[in-house]
């Protein structure tokens, strides 16, 4: 069976959901968008489990995550609980697709459930109601702060 993160990391920039390269992952917003913002790190290679890469790519593969994160941060600076930036929720799970992955999921001051993590939503309510317009905006926004940071 084709690995569909090595097919949407061959795809690349040519995904309408794609928003930038690092070295060794791919940025992309995220199918749901639940919490606005959240975005998906693609390892660029199919690698099983974070563990089989070397230390180095280890770090350097969170260094990514966590800029993108300051991006999403960027971007939403004022939606966070008490109005500052948002709270980021990090995963690397890989329960589903066995390729190295992470979510870097904002939690918005309108977070519905906001001391635990997003999986036990319904299915609807993670997917969210943002429009194609609205997604293209939000990746414009967010392809600026990470080329900001
Ligand atoms: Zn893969």
């Amino acid at each position: 069976m084709i690995c569909p993160l090595c097919e949407k990391s061959a795809v690349g920039a040519s995904d309408p959901n794609w928003i930038a390269d690092g070295e060794l992952a791919r940025v992309f917003l995220g199918d749901n968008q639940g919490c606005a913002g959240w975005c998906v790190l693609v390892l660029k290679r199919h690698v099983l489990h974070l563990d089989d890469l070397a230390i180095e790519e280890q770090a350097a593969l969170f260094a990514e995550v966590a800029r993108a994160a300051r991006a999403i941060r960027a971007v939403f600076p004022t939606s966070g609980a008490g109005g500052g930036r948002p709270r980021i929720n990090y995963e690397c799970l890989g329960n589903q697709v066995g390729h190295i992955h992470w979510h870097v999921i904002p939690r918005h001051a309108d977070d519905p459930d906001p001391r635990n993590a997003v999986w036990g939503w319904p299915a609807e309510k993670l997917k969210g109601a943002m429009d194609g317009p609205a997604r293209a905006e939000l990746i414009a926004r967010l392809r600026k702060a990470l080329d900001a940071t």
